[in-house]
């Protein structure tokens, strides 16, 4: 048993990709309030090793949302499994399928994110940073960016202002969520030179209807596979 943990990240068969054909990925929470413990992470690794897929983890602030021991342990038990790291650019290119992890984190924690490059290039991982809050960061922060950017790491959008998608939807409509939070954050990174594949749902709050409208603008999009506020709410798709 997993004593204390809520998830067992085997059984949240969202997190799951298996090289169909999905284009709305879900992926389970490794910061430490969502209570997915390393002994249920290792449940999805192996599971990820035993069927060829690749279980999708996502986190946000290194060092305070998810210490760098347990990111660090996380790593660990990816290298020990030999699984692969797919970026969601890797897979939006048509990677070589295989058994893997995509790991990524959300926001704007970008001083963080690039302390911890030696840790991922110690265990050769390729991650995902999903940007909100672009037009807030800092010159040195931008290059941060483009130093990640350089060593490997793929630099995704994840809205403007880290609006609720179905919530803005219903208070100002389908159009002005495109305009306002969703196109502009790709844009942004485009102009920067990234290129940019998937946009990752703020909260992973969405709908069918978002869904769509939004793959008119990327080949990818990233939600949850349970919320932080708890398993009874599950916004990944069948
Ligand atoms: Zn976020």
């Amino acid at each position: 048993m997993l004593a204390g943990c809520q998830h067992v990240t085997a059984d949240t068969p969202g997190a799951f990709y298996a090289w169909d054909d999905r284009k709305v990925h879900c992926a389970i929470d490794l910061d430490t309030y969502a209570r997915n413990d390393l002994a249920s992470v290792e449940t999805g690794l192996d599971r990820a090793l035993d069927r060829g897929e690749v279980v999708e983890l996502y986190a946000h602030d290194p060092g305070n949302t998810v210490s760098w021991d347990e990111l660090e342990a996380v790593l660990a038990a990816v290298q020990a499994r030999g699984l692969r790291y797919y970026t969601y650019a890797d897979i939006a290119r048509g990677a070589q399928p295989g058994p893997g992890v995509s790991l990524s984190f959300d926001d704007a924690f970008i001083d963080h994110w690039l302390t911890g490059v030696d840790l991922y290039a110690k265990y050769g991982a390729k991650l995902t940073f999903f940007i909100a809050y672009f037009d807030q960061l800092s010159p040195d922060q931008v290059a941060a960016l483009h130093e990640l950017a350089n060593r490997g790491h793929a630099i995704e959008a994840h809205s403007v202002m880290h609006s609720r998608a179905p919530l803005y939807v219903e208070q100002n409509g389908l159009a002005a969520y495109l305009d306002r939070e969703v196109v502009p954050s790709i844009d942004v990174l485009r102009a920067e030179g990234f290129d940019v594949t998937t946009f990752a749902y703020p909260f992973g709050a969405r709908t069918a209807e978002t869904d769509a409208a939004i793959l008119q603008h990327v080949s990818l999009i990233r939600s949850v596979a349970f919320t932080w506020s708890g398993i009874t709410t599950d916004p990944c798709p069948d």
